[in-house]
């Protein structure tokens, strides 16, 4: 395949061929008749989303390999990083097989992560092509995997001694605001009082969290990655302590103040939190502090949403709607196409050892991503392929992708998909 006259993200007009699933050549002008036209577009590694939920097994209802995969395409991201809290959890070799057969649906590639819990079993997941071990939940007695102190030492060496990752989930339990649910009058829960969650879970629990992630990792000399930073505070912890750390575009796009239109639509964890925090985020990832946008994508159902403030779960579907978000942000000049390309593809790609894919050079992956820069549209849940039919962004401005690569096959195309090509990057 030729792809001519393409606009790279750091503003070179190239042609890109493709051979054998790699990028084959990226040069000024190339012989052949091209398959692609890309004049006045840009063309754009794949997003390489390391924080998914697909849901799969156990929680179809939500969301499944080919649907979410599928939203994954349509959005450009080529690569995403399932997270293990499944049904049955991915902690042993049992859960993982489960889930890899399961996974062989996916439109685009895929790394599975390992959970820790006490009954998790790491000689059998680190016998397997395992991705990293994440998120695990640090002190967060709330979660359905929050691990102590101990466990989390006992995991991070094993990280440390295999060679890969640990992404954290950062809140400490502790420092919830148990007054924000007394607060709650008559515990109903109603939707107008959505922003009683984000009181709840204290911005301040992050820090701390973080601080003692990085301290725990520094012991086992260990690679550390803070999921969904959500305050300064909790970034300029992780920057100070060595760890990467990554931020969900609706950390960077919402705040407090969207709540009383999302209502229980906006609960997550951790949860949104004031303007002037969401400002301070934003700056740190237009300035580079921050390694990574990675979605935290958790569909559910409308009904599941609609349950009461206390509980409704926590988590809102992202994956279609990343990259154009931040494409659209490039568009205003608000970030450069550079610095949305590392975000989305270039550091992750390095900070998860995945050295064939993140960047658009020769013997790369072909996963691209094409679009036509001014092509901005607003975003509508009924047009996004999540089985969940709904998102936060309702009525924002997004650039969507005319066509998506993974490994020279087209996933999807102008509204079409082709093929479910995924595989599994660690195999
Ligand atoms: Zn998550």
């Amino acid at each position: 395949m030729l792809i001519a006259n393409a606009t790279l993200p750091d503003g070179r007009e190239r042609d890109v061929r493709i051979a054998d699933g790699e990028i084959d050549a990226v040069e000024p002008s190339l012989s052949g008749e091209p398959d692609v036209d890309a004049a006045g577009k840009r063309l754009f590694p794949g997003a390489i989303d390391v924080h998914v939920h697909f849901r799969q097994p156990g929680y179809s209802h939500k969301e499944t390999w080919e649907t979410g995969s599928r939203s994954a395409a349509a959005g450009g991201v080529t690569t995403v990083v399932d997270q293990p809290n499944t049904d049955p959890a991915t902690v042993d070799g049992a859960g993982f097989d489960e889930k890899a057969d399961l996974a062989a649906a996916s439109y685009v590639d895929y790394g599975i992560n390992g959970g820790v819990t006490e009954s998790w079993n790491p000689d059998e997941l680190f016998d397997r092509p395992l991705f990293a071990l994440g998120e695990v939940f640090l002190a967060d007695s709330t979660g359905d995997m929050g691990i102590d102190a101990d466990l989390f030492g006992d995991a991070v060496a094993r990280a440390a001694e295999n060679d890969v990752t640990v992404t954290v989930h950062a809140e400490d339990a502790d420092l919830f605001d148990q007054s924000a649910r007394d607060a709650d009058a008559g515990g109903e829960g109603e939707a107008a009082n959505a922003d009683l969650w984000s009181a709840f879970r204290a911005a301040e629990a992050e820090e701390a969290a973080v601080e003692r992630a990085v301290e725990v990792g520094g012991d086992s000399d260990a690679d550390v990655h803070i999921a969904h930073t959500s305050t300064p505070e909790g970034i300029d912890a992780a920057s100070a302590g060595g760890a990467t750390c990554e931020v969900t575009p609706h950390h960077l796009f919402l705040s407090r103040e969207d709540l009383g239109e999302l209502g229980t639509y906006g609960r997550m964890n951790p949860p949104l939190r004031s303007a002037e925090r969401r400002e301070a985020v934003y700056e740190r990832v237009a300035d580079g502090t921050v390694d990574v946008i990675a979605t935290d994508h958790a569909p559910h159902t409308r009904e599941e949403k609609e349950a009461g403030l206390w509980d409704a779960p926590s988590g809102v579907p992202g994956v279609e709607t990343m990259l154009p978000l931040l494409l659209e942000e490039a568009r205003q000049e608000n970030l450069s196409y550079e610095r949305v390309r590392d975000l989305i593809a270039a550091n992750p790609a390095d900070i998860f050892d995945l050295p064939s894919k993140g960047q658009i050079e020769e013997g790369r992956d072909a996963d691209l991503v094409l679009f036509d820069p001014e092509s901005s549209q607003k975003i509508r849940g009924e047009d996004l392929n999540s089985k969940c039919e709904w998102t936060p962004f309702e009525g924002r401005r997004g650039v969507f992708p005319e066509l998506t690569l993974v490994r020279g096959e087209i996933v999807y195309r102008n509204g079409n998909f082709g093929t479910a090509v995924g595989r599994n990057v660690r195999r």
